[in-house]
C-alpha cells in the first residue's frame, strides 16, 4: 500500500494489491474521517495502524463512496466508526454486497474475516456533511459508475474525493451512461486543489478540468461508434476493432486493466442503446 499526503491533514492510501484503488483520511482535531477502506484486511489494518497508532488519531467516521467490494470490504475493521453512505449504498450492500462477499470468500481465503457493515447514517438527495473538529466533509450523490456513488469534498482544503466518478477511464457497466455524463458535468469548475480518483493517481489542480473533459470526450466517442455499429446492423463483434486509443485514452493505466473496462463499456452501451432502439420501434 502506498501512502501520500495531498494536503497538511489529508492522506491518500493506494492499494498495491487491487487495481490501484484508493482510500483517504482527513485528520481533524477530534479524530479521523476515512473515505473508503480498500479491499484486503491487511490493507485496512495498515491504515488503522497508521492513523490510530502512529498519528494517535482515532477513526470516528468511515464514508463508503459506493457498495463495490474494493471500496467497502475494509469497513468492518473500523469497529468504532460511524459508517456513512448514500441510501442506495445501504440497500445494495444488504443485497448484492452480501451475496458477492459470500462468493468471494470461496475463491479468496484472505477475505475470511471480512463482514459487510451496513451504513449507520445515509442520505438520499441534496448534500450531507460530516463536521468533525476543524474539518467538514460534504457529500453528494454522483451516480453513473454505480447507482449509489457519491463524491466527498473536504471543504477547508478544497480536496475532492471523486471515488469512481473519476478514474483513468469512466466505467459505467454497473451504473448508467447518462447519469455518468451528468455527474461529470456537475464536477466542472469546482475550483478543486486536488482530486483523488477512486483508482490511480491523484489529479492536480491544473489538470482537473482537462481530465473531466477527456472523460466526457471518451464517453461521446464510444457512443458515436456504438451507434454507428447499431445503425448499420453490424454484430457486436465489430466493436472489438475499437481500441481504447482510438477512443482517446491510453491503454497503460491500472496495469492495462483499463482495456478490459473499455471493452466492457462498449458491450454495455451496445445493449443499452439496442434496447432503446427496440423500445422506439
Ligand atoms: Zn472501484
Amino acid at each position: 500500500m502506498q501512502r501520500e499526503r495531498v494536503a497538511d491533514d489529508i492522506y491518500v492510501f493506494t492499494s498495491e494489491m487491487y487495481a490501484q484503488v484508493t482510500a483517504g483520511a482527513v485528520i481533524t482535531s477530534e479524530g479521523a474521517i476515512l473515505i473508503d477502506t480498500l479491499v484486503f484486511p491487511e490493507e485496512a489494518r495498515a491504515i488503522k495502524n497508521f492513523l490510530e497508532t502512529r498519528l494517535n488519531c482515532p477513526i470516528q467516521y468511515v464514508i463508503n463512496t459506493h457498495y463495490h467490494a474494493d471500496h467497502t470490504y475494509g469497513t468492518c475493521f473500523f469497529e468504532n466508526a460511524h459508517v456513512v453512505a448514500h441510501a442506495r449504498c445501504h440497500d445494495l450492500l444488504a443485497t448484492r454486497g452480501r451475496d458477492g462477499l459470500a462468493q468471494a470468500k470461496h475463491s479468496t481465503p484472505e477475505l475470511r474475516d471480512v463482514e459487510i457493515i451496513l451504513p449507520h447514517m445515509v442520505f438520499e438527495s441534496g448534500t450531507m456533511s460530516v463536521h468533525l473538529g476543524n474539518k467538514t466533509v460534504e457529500m453528494w450523490h454522483s451516480p453513473g459508475h454505480s447507482p449509489d456513488s457519491i463524491v466527498c469534498l473536504v471543504k477547508e482544503d478544497r480536496v475532492l474525493f471523486a471515488a469512481d466518478t473519476l478514474m483513468p477511464i469512466p466505467y459505467f457497466v454497473d451504473g448508467s451512461y447518462d447519469d455518468f455524463i451528468e455527474s461529470l458535468n456537475a464536477l466542472k469548475n469546482g475550483g478543486y486543489e486536488n482530486v483523488v480518483q477512486g483508482h490511480g493517481e491523484v489529479v492536480l489542480r491544473g489538470e482537473v478540468e482537462e481530465k473531466i473533459q477527456a472523460d466526457l470526450d471518451y464517453l461521446a466517442i464510444i457512443r458515436g461508434h456504438v451507434e454507428k455499429v447499431l445503425r448499420r446492423n453490424k454484430p457486436i463483434t465489430d466493436l472489438t476493432q475499437l481500441t481504447i486509443e482510438s477512443c482517446g485514452k491510453s491503454r497503460i493505466p491500472l496495469n492495462g486493466l483499463v482495456q478490459e473496462l473499455h471493452r466492457a463499456n462498449l458491450h454495455a452501451l451496445y445493449y443499452e442503446l439496442q434496447a432503446q432502439l427496440v423500445g422506439a420501434d
